[in-house]
């Protein structure tokens, strides 16, 4: 049998799509068991699927495509999408700001298993290889698969254990697409010995604000046995490029308030005592009473508020929950995601180069691109 179409990755987009073309036959090719397995763990089994406010200010990536993805398939949409097919995500606030959670990520899982019941599924088979000759011919551990069109949905190289593979990337290449560098984001920093201190504070977190390339983030810092971790430390991984970090541990406060009295310096400050204690112990301070401070001793403690830290590198690939980077966007028609190199090859999702903060932001652009593949494809 030739498909119409064949999506290689039931992930995100693959599921949207699949569950969106009419008219058609359609293959879904799979190297998991199971469908949506990153969607199954994602916002802590309760996937974070889109946020309050989204814009391309979110996102790494050409603003103008990004901008198109998004006015074709808003968070509006999406969330109409939801609600008519009985899922009612809401507001929690609590780890980003505006982030829509569903009542659980088996939802969403179950709402595709249903929408793409029409979709032959091929589970355990892990495509291999491309070529073309007239129609595709898509070489698996299993059989060989022929399609009129392919849409490549295989995702980015996080997450190995949850079915990632470099497949886009390999196809993208084979068929002349040059690949923006890839590296790890919305994961945590490893630190260099200056920052060892943070290790003895693993379990802790702090509210901080972190100043990133003109990017600001407030929120949890938390500190991990290899270095630092939390949302606005994996928000700051996206922008991260070699190089230094500012982190204010006392955001929206002034540090002379806490100068004052004659509080011992580890219990003078909003701030953890295992914090301070470790923190002065960095700086060579020896806890004692604010009031015996010299001038010298306060101005040490002011990096409180612009902390410079260099991270050393990155939890890696296997704890991030994106990759950055990826096809370059420039060799794909922005209309229809169609290949500039290879007539009826497609590539959507997370192997593109768009990446989003956390939040919400990347199930969002994912599947407003899938809506937009869709589209044109149903033409
Ligand atoms: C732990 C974790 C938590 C996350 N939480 C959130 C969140 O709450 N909110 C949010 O917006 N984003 C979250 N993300 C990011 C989000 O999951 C991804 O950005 C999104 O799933 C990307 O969609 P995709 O369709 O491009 O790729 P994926 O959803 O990764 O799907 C790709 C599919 O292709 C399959 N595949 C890969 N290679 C092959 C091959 N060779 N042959 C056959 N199949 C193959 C994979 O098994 C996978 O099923 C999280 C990611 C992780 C890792």
């Amino acid at each position: 049998m030739v498909f119409d179409i064949a999506i290689v990755g039931a992930g995100a987009s693959g599921l949207m799509l699949a569950s969106l073309i009419k008219n058609k036959s359609v293959c879904l090719i799979e190297a998991n068991e199971k469908i949506g397995q990153k969607i199954k763990v994602s916002g802590g089994a309760k996937c974070n699927i889109t946020n309050e406010k989204v814009s391309s200010s979110n996102y790494l990536g050409d603003k103008e495509f990004i901008e198109d993805i998004l006015k074709e398939f808003s968070n509006k949409e999406l969330l109409n999408f939801l609600n008519k097919n009985r899922l009612f995500p809401k507001v929690n606030p609590k780890i980003v700001k505006g982030t829509y959670f569903c009542q659980s990520s088996q939802e969403v899982i179950d709402m595709f298993s249903s929408l793409t019941t029409h979709v032959k599924k091929y589970l355990k088979t892990k495509v291999l290889d491309i070529s073309f000759e007239k129609n595709f011919f898509i070489k698996t551990n299993k059989n060989i698969i022929e399609a009129k069109k392919v849409v490549i949905a295989s995702g980015g190289l996080s997450f190995e254990s949850l079915g990632a593979s470099s497949i886009a990337f390999d196809i993208a290449q084979k068929f002349g697409h040059n690949i923006i560098k890839t590296s790890p984001a919305l994961v945590g920093f490893t630190v260099q010995k200056e920052q060892f201190w943070f290790k003895n504070l693993s379990g802790i977190s702090a509210k901080v604000e972190i100043k990133i390339d003109k990017k600001s983030f407030y929120g949890s810092l938390l500190f991990a046995h290899k270095g630092c971790s939390g949302p606005v430390i994996l928000n700051s991984s996206l922008y991260w490029q070699k190089g230094k970090i500012l982190i204010d541990f006392l955001p929206n406060e002034k540090i002379e308030k806490f100068l004052k009295g004659n509080k011992k310096i580890s219990t003078a400050f909003p701030l953890a005592k295992r914090f301070m204690t470790e923190f002065l112990k960095s700086i060579d301070i020896e806890d004692k009473a604010v009031s015996q401070l010299t001038k010298e001793e306060k101005n040490k403690l002011s990096i409180l508020k612009n902390y410079e830290f260099c991270p050393a590198g990155t939890f890696g690939y296997s704890k991030a929950e994106v990759t950055k980077g990826g096809i370059c966007t420039q060799e794909i028609n922005h209309k229809t995601f169609e290949s500039l190199k290879q007539k009826n090859l497609y590539f959507i999702g997370e192997c593109l180069d768009i990446t989003g903060e956390l939040g919400g932001y990347n199930f969002q652009m994912v599947f407003s691109q899938a809506v937009k593949c869709a589209n044109f494809l149903n033409e």
